[in-house]
């Protein structure tokens, strides 16, 4: 199911990066090499009062070739309105209203979206009086904020969640699995998708609903279902948007958000470049079954050590999802095109098994036997009981007498040990730890 959108929109310096952090708090550090990035990332997961959305941060969007910051800021604004479902509006109580604020607000004006004025960098009381003169903007109450405190986030949250549809449930039934295929321009997308959609035994059918953003093609092989989420969407939007590249990330992670399993699509002539490591991490962040596909392997020069070369070089790159299979192939040629359905249908399984809780638990009185918790000060983890959750991903809930006791390390040694039991390939798995004695 894809989230509800929250766009950040307001000329520069305002403050969206501050609060756009503020809004998706920690969840930002989950893949992030680096800590305190804020730029690189202008997408993120929010929640609030149980309603889940995603954040875009419109100003970390650069658009190519444009120069004049007037026009740029329009082009966000614009960009804001087509993605988002509701529109926070930021300007600067210290600042006053300019040009480019009235700019910006005529063009919201006009779109008939849904608006929350934010009146950033309200750090005291005495600045309060100054939120007044932000009505004549036209959207109502201004929300008084201090990116620099945190304070009014609560309040901003309220309005724009109050402002967001009604959740839609996907449209496809269960036993279909969902597949999109990301990747930077040029790698082969399309060419996959045609390559998949001319095989044989493969019967599509008539599309059934199309989504705002996405193209589904729903299609039959081998009796199961799929569809194929193509963010193929982006691409009757025009050059500008196509070419910013953090708009075409923008638009992968949709896809990837209504997928069950994602096909991260590499060119096999290249290397891995940054923009790969985000989108994959997306995939992981949001519990997708994931795959590697090498495209162009038709024209790699190969000998027998090529495989294994890509394969460790992939492993360095993506070490948050070693879980994820490999596969080589040509779209082109249609080298190797039959490797990739065994495996989709497989880490598809796999993402949606459910572990019986004895097995599980004698799996992890096993590992905690063979190599008990460390001590922390003097106190030492219990491991009480383990179940699963939930799947789509695999979620499995471990009952310990102190969940602070649980360290990072040992908890990915119960990950192993529990991947070396039953697999989960291709999906990544949640643990989390609760107090149960
Ligand atoms: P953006 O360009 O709109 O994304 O703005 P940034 O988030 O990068 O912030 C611009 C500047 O304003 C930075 O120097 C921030 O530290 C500062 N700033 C952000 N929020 C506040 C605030 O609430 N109060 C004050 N005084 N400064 C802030
Ligand atoms: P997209 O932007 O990711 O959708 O990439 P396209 O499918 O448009 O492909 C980009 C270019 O790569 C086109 O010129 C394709 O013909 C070429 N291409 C795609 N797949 C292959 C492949 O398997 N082998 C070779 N040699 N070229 C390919």
């Amino acid at each position: 199911m894809a989230r509800p959108v929250i766009a950040i929109v307001g000329r520069p310096n305002v403050g969206k990066s501050t609060i756009f952090n503020r809004i998706i708090g920690d969840r930002l550090a989950i893949v992030e090499d680096k800590p305190g990035v804020t730029r690189d990332r202008i997408y993120g997961i929010g929640e609030w009062i149980g309603r889940n959305f995603s954040v875009i941060d419109t100003g970390g969007i650069e658009i190519e070739g444009e120069d004049s910051l007037l026009r740029s800021i329009r082009m966000q604004a614009e960009l804001a309105i087509e993605e988002a479902d509701v529109i926070i509006f930021m300007v600067d109580a210290k600042a006053g209203i300019t040009n480019a604020d009235e700019e910006v607000a005529q063009i919201l004006f006009r779109s008939g979206k849904p608006v929350v004025l934010g009146v950033n960098k309200v750090d005291n009381l005495q600045r309060m009086d100054d939120i007044y003169e932000f009505y004549s903007l036209g959207f109502g109450d201004p929300v008084a904020l201090s990116g620099s405190h945190g304070t009014g986030i609560g309040d901003l949250l309220d309005a724009a969640v109050h402002k967001l549809p009604p959740t839609v449930e996907d449209e496809y039934e269960d036993d279909v699995i969902k597949v999109a295929l990301i990747g930077r321009p040029n790698v082969g997308k399309s060419s996959l998708v045609n390559a998949i959609l001319g095989e044989e035994r493969v019967i599509v059918s008539e599309v059934a609903g199309t989504t705002r953003d996405a193209i589904d093609t729903p299609f039959e092989k081998d009796g199961q279902k799929y569809v194929l989420i193509d963010t193929a969407g982006m691409r009757k939007r025009g050059k500008v948007y196509e070419s910013t590249e953090k708009y075409s990330v923008m638009r992968s992670m949709k896809a990837i958000e209504r997928a069950d399993v994602v096909l991260v699509v590499i060119n096999g002539e290249e290397g891995i470049i940054e923009q790969d490591k985000h989108i994959a991490g997306y995939a992981h962040e949001n519990g997708k079954a994931a795959i590697f596909v090498v495209n162009k392997w038709d024209v790699v020069e190969k000998d027998d050590k090529t495989m294994q070369r890509f394969t460790t070089n992939i492993r360095d790159h993506f070490l948050f999802m070693t879980y994820a299979p490999i596969v080589f192939l040509s779209a082109k040629t249609k080298q190797r095109l039959n490797k990739l359905f065994p495996v989709i249908d497989r880490v598809a399984e796999q993402h949606s098994m459910r572990v019986p809780t004895h097995v599980l638990n004698d799996i992890i009185s096993d590992a905690v036997a063979m190599t008990p918790p460390p001590t922390d000060k003097g106190k030492r983890l219990r491991v009480n009981y383990v179940t699963q959750v939930a799947v789509k991903p695999p979620t499995i809930l471990i009952f310990v007498n102190e969940p602070e006791l649980m360290h990072f390390s040992y908890e990915r040694y119960l990950e192993n040990k529990i991947r070396a039991a039953f697999a989960f390939e291709g999906t990544p798995l949640r643990l989390f730890s609760r107090r149960k004695s």
